[in-house]
C-alpha cells in the first residue's frame, strides 16, 4: 500500500484543514518536551505568529536513561490541548503505548512514533486500526525498505494517513548527534507516494546546524519539517542543545519562506 507502484500519485494527510504531501509543506514546531502550561503556550503562539502549522512537544519522553525525565504524561496532552486551544495549532505528540491508544484519539492529531518504536510492530498495528494521522519516525539504526515497511504495518491495518520523518541515522561520525541522511528523501519519494518531513534537530543536536540541514531538505522535496523550540534552551528539561529560541524559529522561518511556499 505505501508503494509507488500501486498509486503514483502523490499522498496528501489532511489534518485540520492543513496538508502535508502533493507540494503542500508543512511546519512542526515546539519544544522536545512539555513542561508546563506557560511554557508550552507561550511557545506555540511564538511558533504560530512565525508560520508553523503544528504544535509538537512530547508528553510521553523515550528517554535513554529511566531516570531523566520521562514528560508530563496524561497532564502532558491536557496542555498540550490547551495550547491548541489558545492557537488554533493542531498537536503532534509522540504515543509509546497501545494502551494509551484512546487518550491519544481524544486529545491529539497526529500520533508520532518515535524513532525507538519504528519496529514496535504491535504498536504500529494498533495505531494502523485508527483513523489518526501518524507520523512514522525512522529507527536510527533503520533502512529506508525497513521504514516503508513499518509504514506497511499501518496502512495494513487500515490507516493510510501515514506521514514519514527523516530523523538522522547513526553512523561513525559523531561530531553531529546523528547524521541526516538526505539521500533518503529521494529514495523514499522513488519508491513510496507517502509525505516525508525531515527533522534536523534530532539529526544534528546542534542548534546552530538546523537552518542550514533545513535548506537541504526542502531543496531535496521533503514535504515538511519537525523543528524543536524551546523558550529557555539552556534549561530545557531535554534536547536543550538543539533547540532554537523563537527569535531563531522566526529566523528559519524567514529564510525557508524565501525558498518554499509554507502551508
Ligand atoms: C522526538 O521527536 O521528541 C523524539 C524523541 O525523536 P526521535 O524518536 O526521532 O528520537
Ligand atoms: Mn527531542
Amino acid at each position: 500500500k505505501a508503494n509507488k507502484m500501486f498509486k503514483p500519485e502523490d499522498t496528501i494527510v489532511e489534518v485540520a484543514g492543513r496538508k502535508i504531501g502533493g507540494g503542500h509543506i508543512g511546519i512542526i514546531a515546539g519544544p522536545c518536551s512539555v513542561e508546563g502550561i506557560e511554557q508550552i503556550v507561550g511557545i506555540a503562539r511564538d511558533v504560530k505568529a512565525a508560520g508553523a502549522g503544528f504544535l509538537r512537544g512530547g508528553a510521553f519522553k523515550p528517554r535513554t536513561s529511566p531516570y531523566s525525565f520521562q514528560g508530563l504524561r496524561e497532564e502532558g496532552l491536557k496542555l498540550l490541548e490547551e495550547a491548541k486551544k489558545e492557537t488554533g495549532l493542531p498537536i503532534v505528540t509522540e504515543i509509546m503505548s497501545a494502551s494509551h491508544l484512546e487518550i491519544f484519539e481524544e486529545h491529539v492529531d497526529v500520533m508520532q512514533i518515535g524513532a525507538r518504536n519504528m519496529q514496535n510492530f504491535e504498536l504500529l498495528k494498533e495505531v494502523g486500526r485508527s483513523k489518526k494521522p501518524v507520523l512514522l519516525k525512522r529507527g536510527m539504526s533503520s533502512s529506508i525498505e525497513e521504514l516503508i515497511m513499518s509504514a506497511e504495518y499501518i496502512m495494513a491495518g487500515g490507516n493510510e494517513n501515514v506521514i514519514l520523518c527523516e530523523r538522522g541515522i547513526r553512523t561513525f561520525e559523531n561530531f553531529t548527534r546523528n547524521t541526516l541522511d538526505l539521500s533518503a528523501i529521494p529514495a523514499i519519494k522513488k519508491l513510496s507516494h507517502l509525505p516525508v518531513v525531515v527533522d534536523p534537530s534530532h539529526a544534528a543536536g546542534l542548534s546552530w546546524m538546523v537552518e542550514p540541514l533545513s535548506k537541504a531538505a526542502i531543496a531535496v522535496g521533503a514535504d515538511g519539517l519537525m523543528i524543536e523550540v524551546h523558550n529557555d534552551p539552556a534549561n530545557a528539561k531535554c534536547d536543550g542543545q538543539q533547540s532554537l529560541t523563537p527569535d531563531q524559529f522566526k529566523d528559519l522561518m524567514k529564510s525557508i519562506k524565501q525558498i518554499a511556499q509554507i502551508e
